[in-house]
């Protein structure tokens, strides 16, 4: 099969009959076998109704319905999981994604051999606030991360099968697959301009509670990237350049005090100086913080990915 669409969708009845006519259209025109993976996140409206209704006429869709709704990325892992197709495309649910542009994406994977091809909807209908922390934040990501996307979060992306199934998507990381991606080793990221479309039904399923969680979950993104194998290079280091310079200075402290007495200069007590307590809360954390590192080995040596290489080949 040539292409797997994956829809993770939440109360979007509305749009999905439009949506499949818009896809099935698209593939019959340039002869793509297919097949649209469906992922009801917990609906509360008829979207499962409608599934099950289209899937009775086409039986190219593949339909799941969670219990409850349990976040977008939930959604894509599941649909990943059934997807079949050698290359599988992400696509909204509210027809704010194009499938016109399938085709494109389709021929970057297969054809100039990228292992994920993200959309960038360069000029996007969404509310004014929305797009400036949105050019904010991808430029954070693209520092932070070293991947040279624009729109990290663009939910229109093709990605080849191996790339899917090599990855976890958990929590909220929907926004950071190309990240995912990267890390378990597919590394030929491109970009393609896909045209954007207002919100037709429905309303938007994420507040402003994006924001925050977006930058949270770039910071544990990163932080698991460099150092989910190993915390101790992470603690240790902070742990032990704290605990040495709070060393440091009670030494000096010490030998000050001791200097003076033997020369009967009269001087402050040591607990008057504000040294001794920059000292003292020094030599604190970094104990502490070195401590939290072998916890952290600890733990990550009992984690059951700790060794989640891929082998791509064998001979
Ligand atoms: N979605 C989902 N589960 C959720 C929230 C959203 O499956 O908990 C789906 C939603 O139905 C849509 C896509 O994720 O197909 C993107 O959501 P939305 O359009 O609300 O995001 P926006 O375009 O505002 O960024
Ligand atoms: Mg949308």
């Amino acid at each position: 099969m040539n292409i797997s669409v994956v829809v993770p969708l939440f109360n979007e009845e509305e749009s999905l009959p439009e949506l499949f006519a818009w896809i099935k259209r698209v593939m019959t025109e340039n002869n793509f076998s297919y097949e649209v993976v469906m992922v009801d996140d917990g609906s509360s409206d008829g979207s499962w109704k409608v599934i099950n209704g289209l899937v009775e006429k086409n039986p190219e869709i593949k339909g799941i319905k969670f219990r409850r709704n349990y976040g977008k990325s939930a959604a894509l892992y599941s649909g990943f999981a059934k997807a079949s197709g050698n290359v599988v495309i992400t696509m909204d649910a509210d027809l704010q994604d194009s499938p016109d542009e399938i085709p494109e994406l389709y021929r970057m994977v297969v054809e100039d051999d990228f292992d994920v091809v993200s959309g960038w909807k360069k000029k996007r209908f969404d509310p004014f606030v929305k797009r400036i922390t949105s050019k904010f934040y991808n430029g954070t990501s693209r520092k932070v991360t070293g991947i040279d996307l624009h729109d990290m979060n663009c939910g229109l992306k093709a990605y080849k099968n191996t790339v899917v199934k090599s990855i976890e998507v958990y929590g909220e990381m929907h926004r950071y697959i190309p990240v995912l991606a990267k890390r378990a080793g597919f590394t030929k990221i491109g970009e393609k301009v896909v045209v954007h479309q207002e919100r037709k039904y429905g309303v938007t399923k994420f507040g402003l509670e994006r924001f925050i969680n977006g930058f949270l979950d770039l910071m544990s993104v990163t932080f698991m990237t460099k150092f989910g194998k190993r915390p101790m290079h992470f603690f240790g280091v902070l742990g032990t350049l704290m605990f040495f310079i709070g060393g440091i200075i009670t030494f000096w402290i010490i030998g000050e005090k001791l200097y003076h007495s033997f020369t009967n200069v009269i001087t402050r007590d040591v607990t008057d100086q504000p040294l001794f307590f920059i000292a003292l809360i020094l030599v604190l954390i970094g104990v502490q913080l070195f401590l939290a590192g072998f916890i952290g080995e600890l733990v990550s040596r009992n984690s059951s990915d700790r060794n989640d290489y891929i082998v791509e080949e064998e001979v």
